[in-house]
């Protein structure tokens, strides 16, 4: 390797001597070419070598030269500039040319994200050039490999690049020695008598023809022999090449006399040197397959056909073995020979036998079953599908064959991209495994659920999949029987219209919609007039036919993209989509009709029911962004309906909202939720460490609004606090709670506690307190000492001798006391001390972060001493996990309630799951 520190390269003379420039394309070289892109994997290759372009090369700059491919594999161009060639400017002087040359991203090589084949056609964006060099060490070409993506090549990739451009120098060593003899012994040849001789001879020079055939060893070969110089002659190199075969080489005339064969063959077949000449080429062939095997001689001799094909061959001792034979005409002295080479493939038909067997074992087994199988080939992008797949779709069952883009198709529309996004995901590796449910077509038209399953079980070095397969089984029955289960959980089941949970859907849907395309979209709240009356006068089952019917009529009145759901007794809400941004009238156009259509008589009975109704109506985007906004406006524009006298329909206006704000304002609602039974109460369970046991229950209120839903305690008690409301919502909470309890203890739980939240203006009103709850107490025959009454620290703390004087009557009537949100008040605790108080209920902010922040547990440890001390019991709320129960329960904390244990709950279902009833 001691090139000159500025050679360039190999002056013309050398490649003269390889009478390479300008010849026609070679097998040798177009070989070398495509192993070198399927070793590396990418889809063009090429083999140039570079010329000064005359004879003066003297003092023309290497820029001016030019690049002349002689072999390519898919590349699009036949020769280059010297500028614009990838390998030259980065490899000289060529001692740096030794060194192969990677670019794994042209894009980001500045050298190169401006040549005209990267930015423009082929948009080459991976390079890799290993360079062919003279037997005196001068550059003379470069063996090129590119691919359109960008890519990074393995050490091993490097080497196989390098292997074969030095096979290539070998090569071009081999064939300038072979052409030089040739010339040498050209005239003696002509003159030789005997043909088979010289036949030999000429052949031997011609055995790289078939070298084609066995890729591998003549890499082996060249390889070493380039490395080791030894390739004297090419005669010696096609002996070689011929005796290490590992399959049976033969070459014999037309008349099927054997003119040469290498050792595989005389060892395959048993037979010695002197047996084999004595033969035809027939007596090496079984007698069943001779006479295809004499037809395909036939064709090779006399049309030049080239032919692979299987036959069984007969050894010496009379046993046959299954061969594959290729054969090609070779023409030598106006004499034609057939060229070949043969393969024993017992162990391939033995192995596909087995592969058979095992495919008709499987396809049993899979009969039985109702599961398809199937197997892509992702390089050819072939689906092959068992039987299973027809009968699974109830189409006939046979095997098939789709493209991936084929069974895509088939699928569903709106399932077509997830199951093209599953099969990516599992190709690239994202996901293990395929995991999808689709619906596909069967023969008939009808739509299949189908479960697939599968795992890409092959993949090449890149990582990229070659093979994936898997399983796939209908499930039809299961879906229909979820849609079933999921039309039950969003119908409302007395009118079958979507319930509150669907049209809350729809409408976020809707909205989300709406936005996209630019549109309006119109929120309607419906309320019938006077329904109460008719269900408490003709009863339930009137009440409820009409409200079926009155859901048939308002149905009729919307197109089938849009929505009337009922929200539960008189109340239904519609959603108009696709407004367009000019029609100011279609919402109203449709209330009209809703209005119109309840305006004749319902015959229920034989008897003619009056109902009408008053809509509210808002719309999106004007009346609110969002459904919250948008349904409490609409919400506010039924109000108005109804106090204007009914059987009408408003538009929501924000001046009709100022005036809600002040007329129709949450109290208002709230003084209507108490007279129309709205409140309930729901029930969570205190559970005490020691017995595991529930020993208590404290009374949560709940608005069962009827538009917007279950409402919590922060969305009204607030206003009715403000209000004043909280002393008759207060007095129904104690009244109801009481009752409750009552019950409960009659049914065999006589020692629960109930535990009741008090608000400050209860406290504040002390008097009506004790009133309400000495008149509750009794009414129901509670016993008081099984009542606990929640106060919050602050409440405690305002007016601490008013408060506690009242806390001692409490005390005095047998309730307790408990402090509520302890911890939350910053204050000095010592108040404890001064106030008649039972337990206290750590707040639930400190049991959240147990475990989290060690303050916390500090805080609680603290509290717990001190309460203990003052001999209180100490409750913790909000428990969510089992952690937080257990550093609870070692601390020594005495009772808990949360979410680990249970939520606050309707009263039949705390009942049921926590009590004993009889
Ligand atoms: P609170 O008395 O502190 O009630 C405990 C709150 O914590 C309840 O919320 C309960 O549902 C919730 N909760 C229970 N366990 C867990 C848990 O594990 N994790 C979490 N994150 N939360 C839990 P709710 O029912 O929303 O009540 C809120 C507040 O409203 C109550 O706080 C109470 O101050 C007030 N309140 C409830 N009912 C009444 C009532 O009848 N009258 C009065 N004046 N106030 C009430
Ligand atoms: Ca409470
Ligand atoms: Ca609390």
């Amino acid at each position: 390797m001691n090139a000159p520190e500025n050679s360039l390269p190999a002056a013309n003379d050398t490649l003269a001597r390889y009478e390479i420039f300008d010849t026609q394309p070679e097998a040798a070289f177009d070989d070398i070419a495509r192993r070198a892109a399927e070793a590396l994997r990418a889809p063009m290759a090429g083999i140039s070598f570079f010329d000064s372009g005359g004879e003066q090369q003297e003092g023309r700059e290497w820029r001016e030269w030019r690049e002349w491919f002689k072999a390519r594999h898919h590349l699009p161009f036949t020769e280059l500039s010297a500028a614009d060639c990838f390998f030259l400017p980065a490899r000289l002087p060529a001692k740096r040319a030794q060194k192969p040359f990677v670019v794994p991203d042209a894009l980001a090589d500045k050298r190169l994200r401006d040549h005209p084949l990267v930015s423009g056609p082929p948009y080459l964006c991976f390079y890799a050039g290993s360079g062919i060099f003279s037997r005196a060490n001068e550059l003379i070409g470069v063996l090129s490999v590119f691919d359109t993506v960008a890519r990074d090549l393995t050490a091993s990739d490097m080497e196989a690049l390098t292997n074969l451009a030095t096979m290539l120098g070998a090569r071009l060593e081999a064939r300038a020695e072979a052409r030089r003899e040739r010339r040498l012994h050209a005239p003696a040849i002509t003159q030789e008598i005997n043909a088979a001789t010289s036949a030999e001879q000429r052949i031997e020079h011609l055995t790289a023809e078939f070298v084609r055939m066995e890729n591998l060893l003549e890499d082996e070969i060249a390889i070493r022999q380039a490395a080791e110089d030894k390739l004297r002659t090419e005669k010696e190199f096609s002996d070689a090449a011929i005796q290490s075969l590992p399959g049976s080489f033969y070459m014999f005339d037309t008349d099927g006399r054997m003119v040469r064969w290498n050792a595989s063959f005389q060892q395959n077949t048993g037979y010695s040197a002197e047996e084999i000449g004595a033969k035809h080429a027939l007596d090496f062939i079984a007698d069943s397959d001779r006479a295809t095997v004499a037809d395909a001689m036939r064709r090779i001799f006399e049309h030049g056909d080239e032919i692979s094909m299987e036959a069984q061959m007969r050894h010496r001792d009379g046993n046959t073995a299954p061969y594959s034979f290729h054969g090609r005409p070779l023409d030598i002295d106006g004499k034609r020979y057939c060229l070949g080479v043969g393969r024993d493939i017992s162990e391939r038909k033995k192995s596909e036998h087995e592969i058979r067997a095992a495919k008709e074992q499987l396809d049993f087994a899979l009969a039985g079953s109702s599961l398809a199988l199937w197997d892509w080939d992702v390089v050819h992008d072939t689906v092959y599908f068992n039987q299973g797949w027809g009968t699974l779709l109830g189409n006939v069952p046979v095997e098939a064959r789709y493209r991936g883009e084929e069974v895509i198709a088939h699928c569903h529309r709106d399932d077509a991209e997830r199951f093209r996004a599953g099969l990516l995901h599992a190709l690239r590796g994202e996901n293990n495994d395929l995991n999808v449910e689709y619906r596909t077509a069967t023969d008939n038209g009808e739509w299949v659920w189908v479960h697939t399953r599968g795992k890409v079980t092959e993949r090449d070095q890149a990582g990229r999949a070659k093979r994936m397969t898997g399983t796939s089984a209908n499930i039809t029955k299961r879906k229909l029987a979820e849609e079933r289960a999921e039309f039950l959980a969003t119908r409302d089941s007395l009118t079958g219209l979507p319930n509150r949970l669907l049209l809350n859907d729809r409408l976020e849907q809707g909205i989300a919609s709406a936005a996209r395309k630019r549109l309006r979209l119109a929120f309607m709240f419906i309320d019938l007039d006077r329904f109460k009356t008719i269900n408490d006068s003709l009863g339930h089952d009137v009440g409820d036919e009409l409200l079926k019917r009155v859901a048939a009529r308002l149905s009729a009145c919307i197109r089938s993209n849009d929505t009337v759901a009922r929200l539960g007794g008189d109340e239904f809400a519609v959603i108009l989509e696709d407004i367009a941004v000019d029609d100011d009238e279609g919402a109203q156009n449709v209330a009209e009709k809703m209005i119109a259509s309840l305006a004749s008589p319902i015959l229920i009975n034989n008897q003619h029911l009056n109902t009408s109704c008053s809509i509210g109506i808002g719309l999106f985007p004007s009346d609110g962004m969002d459904s919250q906004t948008l349904m409490k406006h609409a919400d506010v524009a039924m109000y108005d309906a109804k106090a204007k006298g009914r059987n009408n329909f408003q538009f929501f206006s924000h001046e009709m909202n100022a005036r809600a704000q002040d007329r129709l304002s949450t109290e208002n609602y709230l003084r209507l939720a108490l007279r129309r039974d709205e409140l309930i109460l729901h029930y969570q369970p205190r559970v005490s460490f020691a017995t595991g046991r529930v020993t208590g229950v404290e009374a949560l209120i709940r608005w069962q609004h009827p538009r917007r839903g279950l409402l919590l305690p922060d969305k009204f008690i607030g206003v009715a606090e403000d209000s004043g409301l909280i002393m008759p919502i207060g007095e129904w909470v104690i009244e109801t709670a009481f009752n409750q309890l009552a019950e409960w203890h009659k049914k065999g739980n006589p020692d629960l506690q109930l535990a009741v939240n008090l608000s400050p203006g209860q406290i504040f009103d002390g008097e009506r307190l004790i009133r309400a709850i000495s008149a509750c107490a009794a009414a129901a025959s509670l016993d008081m000492r099984t009542v606990e009454l929640e106060l919050t620290e602050s409440m405690l703390l305002k007016n601490i001798d008013d408060t506690a004087a009242l806390l001692n009557r409490l005390g005095e009537l047998g309730v307790s006391i408990a402090i509520d949100d302890f911890g939350t008040g910053y204050s000095s605790l010592s108040y404890l001390k001064q106030l008649p108080v039972d337990s206290i209920k750590v707040d639930s902010s400190f049991v959240r972060d147990i475990g989290t922040d060690p303050n916390d547990e500090a805080i609680i440890t603290a509290i717990i001493a001190m309460t203990h001390s003052l001999k209180l019991n100490v409750v913790a709320e909000g428990v969510e996990t089992e952690d937080q129960y257990r550093v609870l329960r070692d601390l020594g904390c005495d009772e808990y309630q949360g979410f680990f244990f249970a939520k606050p709950l309707p009263p039949a279902e705390f009942e049921a799951q926590f009590l004993d009833s009889n």
